[in-house]
């Protein structure tokens, strides 16, 4: 546990000075709300933060809150008492809703759920915080499977330090979840922390093995398709371009069975994965769906199409440079058309008619 504190800091950053709705009473270590004690330095607690003795402040008009007795504000008073009150919350119901385990694809394809949220039953829940470092170690376990609960106070946290927090669950290989929390002030006592522990909402995995290891096998099925004019060979058939079905770049960007468009590797058109039901498939019933869902015309043969130059049917033939179709009546006429070589269709220059399929 202490690699992950050692991690790299997160900065501290500017914030406005906040209330505390709880205080550590002194002596017992027991996290108690500003109603459960008396007015005044009578409270005998301390900043869950600082250790600095705390006054319950529980005047008529503002909304009772702890005060720091030397009314300097810490940095970390509010957040480390709402981490406090997550942890005790935990350690006495041992329950926590997993939220649902999210893959989402670097491309336009739809996010797909991996695995169903639900509520777990927790066997132990360690809390592990050291005076001036935050956020300090929040980890839930059932049986041997355990995972770090982060709290996101106020935005506290951007995409670049949830990059790093991530990096860091998958160097330790413990998987990292992040509870939104709007506003600070929304908990100031135990029974508002039931919404964001024991209910679906305000949650999200920020390292989960099981979306990782979604990942790996969907890479595994992804493929650079082959290269077609300036863009690439389409499966799909999403258009044609030349009589080829082809598509640009940036059509293939947009696609759906584009896995990642920022990777060498990244259609799955070619093995028919859409979506995570489709790896339990047989091949050959992913192949009729890929072509039903698609509309997938037979490619025609080199003989269906007719010499440009006298009419006749063209013919498969082998040259110096691959295949192409020539005339049936040569050496009579010399007609021919260039033949995409891996899939043998036609290629037809036709300069008035649109290259794409409508
Ligand atoms: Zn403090
Ligand atoms: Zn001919």
């Amino acid at each position: 546990m202490a690699e992950l504190q050692e991690g790299k800091r997160v900065n501290i950053k500017k914030k406005k000075a906040r209330s505390l709705y709880f205080g550590v009473a002194m002596g017992t270590g027991e996290l108690l709300t500003v109603d459960a004690v008396p007015r005044g330095l009578d409270c005998k607690c301390i900043c869950p933060d600082c250790g600095t003795r705390l006054v319950a402040r529980k005047g008529e008009e503002n909304r009772h809150h702890f005060a720091h007795e030397t009314n300097n504000e810490c940095y970390y008073g509010q957040e480390m008492s709402i981490y406090r009150a997550f942890h005790d919350f935990l350690r006495k119901n041992l329950k926590f809703y997993l939220p649902d385990a999210i893959l989402k694809f670097n491309s336009n394809k739809k996010p797909e759920i991996v695995r169903k949220g639900h509520l777990l039953d927790l066997t132990e829940v360690k809390y592990v915080s050291e005076p001036g470092k935050y956020p300090p170690v929040l980890l839930c376990s059932a049986d041997s499977n355990t995972f770090r609960v982060i709290l996101n106070i106020e935005d506290y946290y951007n995409e670049s330090d949830y990059r790093e927090i991530a990096a860091a669950g998958k160097k330790s290989n413990i998987p990292v979840i992040v509870v939104n929390i709007e506003s600070a002030d929304e908990i100031t006592s135990m029974a508002e922390l039931s919404k964001y522990i024991m209910e679906p909402g305000n949650k999200t995995w920020i390292y989960n093995r099981v979306v990782e290891e979604w990942d790996k096998k969907y890479r595994a099925k992804a493929v650079k398709p082959e290269k077609f004019e300036a863009g690439y060979l389409c499966p799909a058939q999403k258009q044609q371009i030349k009589n080829v079905y082809a598509a640009r770049r940036e059509d293939c960007e947009h696609c759906w069975y584009c896995y990642d468009r920022h990777a060498e590797a990244f259609c799955l058109a070619h093995s028919g994965i859409d979506h995570v039901n489709d790896f339990r498939k047989q091949p050959e019933i992913l192949k009729k769906e890929f072509e039903t869902i698609n509309h997938i015309r037979p490619i025609k043969k080199i003989s269906e199409y007719q010499c440009p130059q006298c009419g006749a049917p063209l013919r498969r033939r082998k040259g110096p440079n691959g295949v192409f179709a020539g005339c049936s009546r040569y050496p009579a006429c010399k007609g021919s058309r260039p033949v995409e070589q891996s899939t043998e269709q036609v290629i037809i220059y036709d300069k008035n008619k649109s290259p794409y399929r409508k």
